[in-house]
């Protein structure tokens, strides 16, 4: 049967692929954006689809909308970008996930959000599974981002044991692939584009910090079966690629992939930059059926061929 659903954040990276594969899948969508940090190109395809709706809204304002299921990702999701506007980071956050639970409760419809692997913050415990509890810090830079990510945690739980809301929390790590914005600034996006336009490739750091990259279809799959399953399905569930490799050994590979002769340079660490990061999917496998199935090197190569393809040379966001 399908349903009309509501995407907050419906215009970004990740939101826009949900919406594709969410109409593919024959249902109506609302895509909800301020188009902050989305664009109107990643939605360009689906604009004369009688399915396809559009809501220019921020989510810091409550929302009325008639819908059966929510997907919340309204948040700037890159470093770059959250620490921009702080205060507006965590009203997004906090504020918007306020707005789509109100939303949802009115009707008792299962409402998705989109949390991250930086509720773990520069972890102690490694690889992450959802039982720790994360090392974060409360007043650094990043915190508008993970607080805000945490404190909406709060809100989902808190509203699911006082109202009996049906939701669903993922925490999503690292996830690249087409559609990244080329200024997005997070290092999948700099790494390429730095890489095709024969510009220094910039290691923050001595590049031994490690994370692992998720390729946007299989993150989307997850995302759907996490909506899709059983109510006593709560989360929170970890989404996200589980091999591991060093800042530096992505930075060889998008040169080796680009057959690129651009320098590595170093730039400074961020300040509270984790040094390691690696999803434990044990849960998603159990409960979700769910792994990913796209090898970091197809899915780079998918991701050098959109860069290629939207050329222009843009500029760079960098820390
Ligand atoms: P993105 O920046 O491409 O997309 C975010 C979208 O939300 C944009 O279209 C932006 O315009 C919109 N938006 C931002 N603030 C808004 C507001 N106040 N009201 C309405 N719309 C607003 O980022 P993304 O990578 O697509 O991330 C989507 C979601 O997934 C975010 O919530 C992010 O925190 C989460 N997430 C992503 C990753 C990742 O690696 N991509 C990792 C962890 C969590
Ligand atoms: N990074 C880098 N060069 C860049 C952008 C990022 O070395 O041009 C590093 C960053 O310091 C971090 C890792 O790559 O250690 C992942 O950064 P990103 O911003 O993609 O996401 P994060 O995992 O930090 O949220």
């Amino acid at each position: 049967m399908t349903k009309r659903i509501l995407v907050t954040g419906g215009a970004g990276f990740v939101g826009s692929r949900l919406c594709k594969r969410l109409l593919d899948e024959g249902n109506r969508v609302v895509c909800m954006d301020n188009f902050s940090t989305g664009s109107v190109g990643n939605i360009e395809a689906f604009l004369g689809d009688p399915a396809f709706t559009i809501l220019k809204h921020d989510v810091t304002e409550a929302v009325t909308v008639g819908v059966d299921q929510i997907y919340n990702l309204a948040c700037p999701a890159s470093p770059v970008h959250y620490q921009a506007d702080p205060v507006g980071t965590l009203k997004a956050s906090v504020i918007g996930a306020l707005n789509v639970l109100e939303l949802a409760r009115r009707t008792n419809i299962p409402v998705l959000q989109a949390s991250t692997s930086e509720v773990y913050g520069d972890p102690h415990v490694h690889p992450q599974s959802e039982d720790y509890p994360g090392n974060v810090n409360p007043i650094g830079p990043r915190a508008c981002y993970d607080e805000g990510k945490r404190s909406a945690e709060t809100l989902f739980f808190d509203y699911h044991r006082q109202c009996k809301l049906p939701i669903k929390v993922v925490r999503i790590f690292n996830t690249y692939g087409p559609h990244m914005h080329p200024a997005d600034g997070r290092v999948v996006a700099n790494f390429i584009v730095q890489a095709l336009s024969g510009r220094d490739i910039t290691i923050y750091g001595d590049g031994t910090q490690t994370r692992s990259f998720c390729y946007v279809d299989d993150l989307i799959s997850g995302l759907m079966a996490m909506m899709n399953s059983g109510p006593e399905v709560t989360g929170p569930i970890n989404l996200g690629n589980p091999e591991e490799l060093t800042i530096r050994e992505l930075a060889n590979m998008a040169l080796e992939l680009t057959n690129s002769n651009s320098r590595i340079v170093h730039r400074p660490l961020p300040v509270d930059d984790p040094r390691q990061r690696l999803p434990d999917i044990g849960k998603a496998t159990r409960l979700l059926d769910w792994n990913p199935t796209t090898a970091l090197r197809e899915g780079l190569m998918r991701t050098i061929a959109y860069f290629e393809s939207v050329a222009a040379k843009p500029v760079l966001a960098t820390v």
